[in-house]
Protein backbone atom coordinates (compact mmCIF):
# COMPACT_ATOMS: atom_id res chain seq x y z
CA UNK A 1 0.00 0.00 0.00
CA UNK A 2 1.37 3.29 -0.95
CA UNK A 3 0.66 6.24 1.20
CA UNK A 4 -1.59 7.45 -1.10
CA UNK A 5 -3.46 4.71 -1.10
CA UNK A 6 -3.54 4.80 2.61
CA UNK A 7 -4.74 8.27 2.51
CA UNK A 8 -7.36 6.75 0.58
CA UNK A 9 -8.50 3.91 1.91
CA UNK A 10 -8.54 5.65 5.32
CA UNK A 11 -10.81 8.22 4.13
CA UNK A 12 -12.67 5.64 2.51
CA UNK A 13 -13.61 4.30 6.28
CA UNK A 14 -14.46 7.75 7.55
CA UNK A 15 -11.16 7.94 9.26
CA UNK A 16 -9.63 11.42 9.24
CA UNK A 17 -5.43 11.55 9.91
CA UNK A 18 -2.33 12.93 8.83
CA UNK A 19 -0.67 10.27 7.30
CA UNK A 20 2.84 12.06 6.75
CA UNK A 21 2.64 11.04 10.09
CA UNK A 22 2.90 7.47 9.79
CA UNK A 23 6.10 8.04 7.34
CA UNK A 24 8.03 8.96 10.15
CA UNK A 25 6.61 6.10 12.31
CA UNK A 26 7.37 3.86 9.45
CA UNK A 27 10.98 4.59 9.08
CA UNK A 28 11.48 4.52 12.63
CA UNK A 29 9.94 1.55 13.08
CA UNK A 30 11.58 -0.25 10.03
CA UNK A 31 14.92 0.98 11.17
CA UNK A 32 14.94 0.23 14.60
CA UNK A 33 13.66 -3.48 13.01
CA UNK A 34 16.73 -3.95 11.86
CA UNK A 35 18.44 -3.84 15.85
CA UNK A 36 15.81 -5.04 17.64
CA UNK A 37 13.46 -7.27 15.74
CA UNK A 38 11.06 -5.61 16.74
CA UNK A 39 8.15 -6.73 14.03
CA UNK A 40 7.96 -9.22 11.78
CA UNK A 41 7.09 -6.72 8.98
CA UNK A 42 10.23 -5.59 6.89
CA UNK A 43 8.93 -3.83 3.47
CA UNK A 44 6.91 -0.08 3.27
CA UNK A 45 3.53 -1.31 1.68
CA UNK A 46 3.18 -4.27 3.92
CA UNK A 47 3.56 -2.36 7.10
CA UNK A 48 1.49 0.87 6.21
CA UNK A 49 -1.35 -1.94 5.19
CA UNK A 50 -0.31 -4.49 8.15
CA UNK A 51 0.28 -1.87 10.92
CA UNK A 52 -0.99 1.67 10.11
CA UNK A 53 -4.18 0.18 8.37
CA UNK A 54 -5.31 -2.14 10.46
CA UNK A 55 -4.65 -0.55 13.63
CA UNK A 56 -6.53 2.24 12.46
CA UNK A 57 -9.89 -0.09 11.69
CA UNK A 58 -11.72 0.73 15.14
CA UNK A 59 -11.64 4.19 14.58
CA UNK A 60 -14.11 3.59 11.84
CA UNK A 61 -16.88 2.26 14.37
CA UNK A 62 -15.23 3.25 18.09
CA UNK A 63 -14.72 6.85 19.39
CA UNK A 64 -11.44 7.02 21.32
CA UNK A 65 -11.52 10.59 21.79
CA UNK A 66 -11.33 11.50 25.52
CA UNK A 67 -10.81 7.87 26.99
CA UNK A 68 -8.14 6.24 29.07
CA UNK A 69 -7.17 3.40 26.68
CA UNK A 70 -4.83 0.19 27.24
CA UNK A 71 -3.07 -1.88 24.36
CA UNK A 72 -2.23 -4.89 26.02
CA UNK A 73 1.20 -6.68 24.17
CA UNK A 74 1.59 -3.77 21.73
CA UNK A 75 4.84 -4.72 20.50
CA UNK A 76 6.21 -2.00 18.50
CA UNK A 77 3.05 0.05 19.48
CA UNK A 78 0.52 -1.17 17.72
CA UNK A 79 -2.41 -0.58 17.47
CA UNK A 80 -1.84 1.69 20.13
CA UNK A 81 0.68 4.30 18.63
CA UNK A 82 -1.54 5.04 15.32
CA UNK A 83 -4.65 4.89 17.32
CA UNK A 84 -2.96 7.48 19.85
CA UNK A 85 -1.67 10.02 16.83
CA UNK A 86 -5.05 9.84 15.25
CA UNK A 87 -7.16 10.77 18.37
CA UNK A 88 -7.79 12.54 21.81
CA UNK A 89 -7.71 9.13 24.13
CA UNK A 90 -5.25 8.94 26.49
CA UNK A 91 -3.06 5.82 25.73
CA UNK A 92 -1.08 3.59 27.89
CA UNK A 93 1.19 0.75 25.63
CA UNK A 94 2.14 -2.26 27.96
CA UNK A 95 4.36 -5.01 27.02
CA UNK A 96 6.07 -7.33 29.03
CA UNK A 97 9.11 -6.53 26.52
CA UNK A 98 11.41 -3.90 28.02
CA UNK A 99 13.16 -3.24 24.85
CA UNK A 100 10.06 -2.73 22.94
CA UNK A 101 8.70 -0.15 25.38
CA UNK A 102 12.11 1.88 26.16
CA UNK A 103 12.00 2.51 22.16
CA UNK A 104 8.21 3.69 22.50
CA UNK A 105 9.16 6.00 25.17
CA UNK A 106 12.27 7.23 23.19
CA UNK A 107 9.66 7.55 20.24
CA UNK A 108 7.01 9.83 21.87
CA UNK A 109 9.80 11.76 23.54
CA UNK A 110 11.69 12.80 20.42
CA UNK A 111 8.11 13.44 18.47
CA UNK A 112 6.53 15.14 21.28
CA UNK A 113 3.65 12.93 21.39
CA UNK A 114 1.89 13.63 24.40
CA UNK A 115 -0.89 11.26 25.01
CA UNK A 116 1.29 8.07 25.03
CA UNK A 117 2.89 6.55 27.89
CA UNK A 118 4.98 2.91 27.58
CA UNK A 119 5.15 0.81 30.62
CA UNK A 120 6.67 -2.23 30.78
CA UNK A 121 4.71 -4.79 32.76
CA UNK A 122 2.70 -8.37 32.45
CA UNK A 123 -0.93 -7.37 31.78
CA UNK A 124 -1.47 -10.16 34.79
CA UNK A 125 1.04 -8.50 37.35
CA UNK A 126 0.03 -4.60 35.84
CA UNK A 127 -3.59 -5.37 36.97
CA UNK A 128 -2.82 -5.70 40.54
CA UNK A 129 -2.09 -1.52 40.81
CA UNK A 130 -4.48 -0.65 37.67
CA UNK A 131 -7.90 -2.78 38.64
CA UNK A 132 -10.87 -1.55 36.41
CA UNK A 133 -8.58 1.57 35.73
CA UNK A 134 -9.58 1.96 31.43
CA UNK A 135 -12.36 2.97 29.54
CA UNK A 136 -11.06 0.87 26.85
CA UNK A 137 -8.79 -2.35 26.39
CA UNK A 138 -7.09 -3.31 22.97
CA UNK A 139 -5.23 -6.12 22.37
CA UNK A 140 -4.05 -7.28 18.83
CA UNK A 141 -2.14 -10.38 18.10
CA UNK A 142 -1.34 -11.53 21.49
CA UNK A 143 -2.94 -14.53 22.29
CA UNK A 144 -7.05 -16.29 21.92
CA UNK A 145 -9.71 -14.82 23.18
CA UNK A 146 -10.58 -17.10 26.29
CA UNK A 147 -7.22 -16.05 27.57
CA UNK A 148 -7.22 -12.33 26.57
CA UNK A 149 -10.85 -11.73 28.00
CA UNK A 150 -9.46 -13.26 31.66
CA UNK A 151 -6.48 -10.78 30.92
CA UNK A 152 -7.79 -7.81 30.23
CA UNK A 153 -11.48 -7.47 31.14
CA UNK A 154 -10.37 -6.78 35.33
CA UNK A 155 -8.45 -4.04 33.58
CA UNK A 156 -11.63 -2.37 32.37
CA UNK A 157 -14.27 0.36 33.78
CA UNK A 158 -17.73 -1.62 34.55
CA UNK A 159 -19.80 -0.21 31.40
CA UNK A 160 -16.36 0.06 29.28
CA UNK A 161 -15.10 -2.10 26.62
CA UNK A 162 -12.66 -4.45 25.54
CA UNK A 163 -11.65 -4.86 22.15
CA UNK A 164 -9.72 -7.97 20.74
CA UNK A 165 -8.62 -7.33 17.18
CA UNK A 166 -8.51 -10.77 15.54
CA UNK A 167 -7.93 -12.66 12.15
CA UNK A 168 -9.96 -14.52 10.11
CA UNK A 169 -10.15 -17.44 13.19
CA UNK A 170 -11.99 -14.48 15.47
CA UNK A 171 -15.51 -16.44 15.10
CA UNK A 172 -13.91 -19.80 16.06
CA UNK A 173 -12.41 -18.14 19.15
CA UNK A 174 -15.93 -16.23 19.79
CA UNK A 175 -17.49 -19.85 19.83
CA UNK A 176 -15.07 -20.79 22.16
CA UNK A 177 -15.08 -18.37 24.74
CA UNK A 178 -18.62 -18.57 25.64
CA UNK A 179 -17.96 -19.69 29.01
CA UNK A 180 -15.07 -16.62 29.80
CA UNK A 181 -17.92 -14.38 29.01
CA UNK A 182 -20.13 -15.83 31.09
CA UNK A 183 -17.76 -16.04 34.32
CA UNK A 184 -16.70 -12.56 33.65
CA UNK A 185 -19.85 -11.16 33.20
CA UNK A 186 -19.15 -9.43 30.00
CA UNK A 187 -21.25 -9.15 26.65
CA UNK A 188 -20.38 -9.04 22.73
CA UNK A 189 -21.41 -6.04 21.45
CA UNK A 190 -20.45 -5.26 18.29
CA UNK A 191 -18.37 -7.32 15.86
CA UNK A 192 -16.49 -5.36 12.73
CA UNK A 193 -15.56 -7.65 9.80
CA UNK A 194 -13.00 -6.20 7.26
CA UNK A 195 -11.14 -6.97 4.47
CA UNK A 196 -7.38 -5.71 3.99
CA UNK A 197 -7.94 -3.75 0.74
CA UNK A 198 -4.89 -4.90 -0.93
CA UNK A 199 -3.74 -8.32 1.29
CA UNK A 200 -7.42 -9.37 1.21
CA UNK A 201 -6.65 -11.02 4.32
CA UNK A 202 -9.84 -11.22 7.06
CA UNK A 203 -10.24 -8.77 9.94
CA UNK A 204 -13.05 -9.51 12.99
CA UNK A 205 -12.51 -7.06 15.72
CA UNK A 206 -14.53 -7.95 19.10
CA UNK A 207 -15.96 -5.27 21.02
CA UNK A 208 -16.88 -6.55 24.65
CA UNK A 209 -18.52 -4.88 27.11
CA UNK A 210 -18.02 -5.39 30.39
CA UNK A 211 -21.25 -5.36 32.58
CA UNK A 212 -20.32 -5.60 36.38
CA UNK A 213 -17.20 -5.20 38.47
CA UNK A 214 -15.02 -8.25 38.03
CA UNK A 215 -14.64 -10.89 40.79
CA UNK A 216 -11.62 -10.78 42.66
CA UNK A 217 -10.46 -14.15 41.88
CA UNK A 218 -9.82 -13.31 38.24
CA UNK A 219 -7.24 -13.25 36.52
CA UNK A 220 -5.98 -16.29 38.37
CA UNK A 221 -2.01 -17.11 37.89
CA UNK A 222 -0.68 -17.09 34.52
CA UNK A 223 -0.47 -20.91 34.11
CA UNK A 224 -3.44 -21.42 34.93
CA UNK A 225 -5.32 -18.92 32.73
CA UNK A 226 -3.47 -20.37 29.86
CA UNK A 227 -3.56 -24.28 30.75
CA UNK A 228 -6.77 -24.16 32.64
CA UNK A 229 -8.59 -21.29 30.14
CA UNK A 230 -12.15 -20.45 31.61
N1 LIG B 1 0.20 -5.97 19.35
C1 LIG B 1 1.43 -5.96 18.57
C2 LIG B 1 1.13 -6.06 17.09
O1 LIG B 1 0.00 -6.38 16.73
O2 LIG B 1 2.05 -5.82 16.28
C3 LIG B 1 2.43 -7.03 19.04
C4 LIG B 1 2.00 -8.44 18.85
S1 LIG B 1 3.22 -9.57 19.40
C5 LIG B 1 2.85 -10.98 18.44
C6 LIG B 1 2.67 -9.99 21.05
C7 LIG B 1 3.23 -9.07 22.11
O3 LIG B 1 2.53 -9.32 23.34
C8 LIG B 1 4.71 -9.30 22.40
O4 LIG B 1 5.39 -8.06 22.25
C9 LIG B 1 4.75 -9.81 23.84
O5 LIG B 1 5.89 -9.32 24.53
C10 LIG B 1 3.44 -9.24 24.41
N2 LIG B 1 2.82 -10.02 25.51
C11 LIG B 1 2.45 -11.34 25.50
N3 LIG B 1 1.86 -11.68 26.66
C12 LIG B 1 1.82 -10.55 27.43
C13 LIG B 1 1.33 -10.27 28.75
N4 LIG B 1 0.77 -11.21 29.50
N5 LIG B 1 1.45 -9.00 29.23
C14 LIG B 1 2.04 -8.04 28.46
N6 LIG B 1 2.53 -8.26 27.22
C15 LIG B 1 2.42 -9.49 26.70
Amino acid sequence: MTKEELKKYLLELGVSTNVEVFENLLKDTLTTNEKFNLTAIKDEDSFRELMVYDSLLPLSFFNFDDKKVLDVGTGAGYPGLPLAVSSKGEFTLLDSTKKKIDHINEYVKSNDIKNVVGVNARAEDFVKTHREEFDIVIARAVSSLNILLELCLPLVKVGGVFIAMKGAKGNEEIEQSKRALACLDAEIVEIQEATLPISREKRINIVIKKKSSTNKKYPREYKDIVNKPL
